[in-house]
């Protein structure tokens, strides 16, 4: 466990193995990711779509790191889910109103917590670009676990992680501890761990 300071809810005492990524160290990336993206979009409003819920963070702290250096961007959401537990299920559902139509010749980035698999963007980056005709579609995402090479390769990337389940700013087990401001391990008690006797 690494020595500095983290606050949490005291509801999750023990729930973590260690810190993955400290909330200074993912403001201090989302700075230069932020860099990045203008750089290559200079004179485009790319349509900035967020995968929820577990991207929400990061997207809500990119686009303030955006808006900072003057970057325009235009905003959608789409809830992707394919994890039951801590493996993947393979069935990807999405759900949300993002009107294809308002896709057409613009320049899609994605803004996702974690790739893994890639099962969830191996089934929404088709359906966007089929569906709703976009000139590009490319992906930002905070964490990569880059397990094997696919298909699809995410442009941007915050931080490049070791194959750990990890929780927090925005990233669920079982919807818990998305209410974390930095990324941790989650430990057997974290996994173990009745959620429902939190709902009071
Ligand atoms: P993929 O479809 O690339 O396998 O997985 C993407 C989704 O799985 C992510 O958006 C996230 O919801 C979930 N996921 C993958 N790895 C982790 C992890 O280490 N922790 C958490 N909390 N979710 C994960
Ligand atoms: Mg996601
Ligand atoms: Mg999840």
């Amino acid at each position: 466990f690494r020595k500095e300071e983290h606050i949490y809810p005291p509801e999750y005492e023990g729930h973590f193995d260690g810190v993955m990524i400290t909330c200074a160290e993912i403001h201090e990336r989302i700075q230069q990711l932020a860099s990045l993206i203008h750089t290559d979009y200079k004179g485009i409003r790319p349509v900035l779509v967020c995968t929820l819920k577990g991207a929400s963070p990061f997207y809500i702290h990119l686009s303030d790191a955006l808006k900072e250096i003057r970057q325009g961007f235009d905003m959608e959401f789409v809830r992707a889910s394919s994890y039951e537990g801590t493996t993947t299920s393979g069935q990807v559902e999405f759900v949300g109103e993002l009107k294809m139509s308002s896709l057409q010749g613009r320049h899609i980035l994605l803004i996702e917590d974690i790739v893994d698999t890639w099962t969830t963007l191996s089934a929404l980056i088709p359906m966007l670009q089929e569906q709703g005709k976009p000139a590009s579609v490319e992906v930002c995402s905070l964490l990569d676990k880059r397990l094997e090479v696919k298909k699809y390769e995410a442009k941007y990337v915050g931080f490049s992680i070791p194959n750990k389940f990890v929780i927090g700013y925005g990233l669920d087990y079982e919807e818990l501890y998305r209410d974390l401001k930095d990324i941790f391990v989650i430990s057997q008690l974290g996994i173990s761990f009745d959620a429902s006797t939190l709902h009071k």
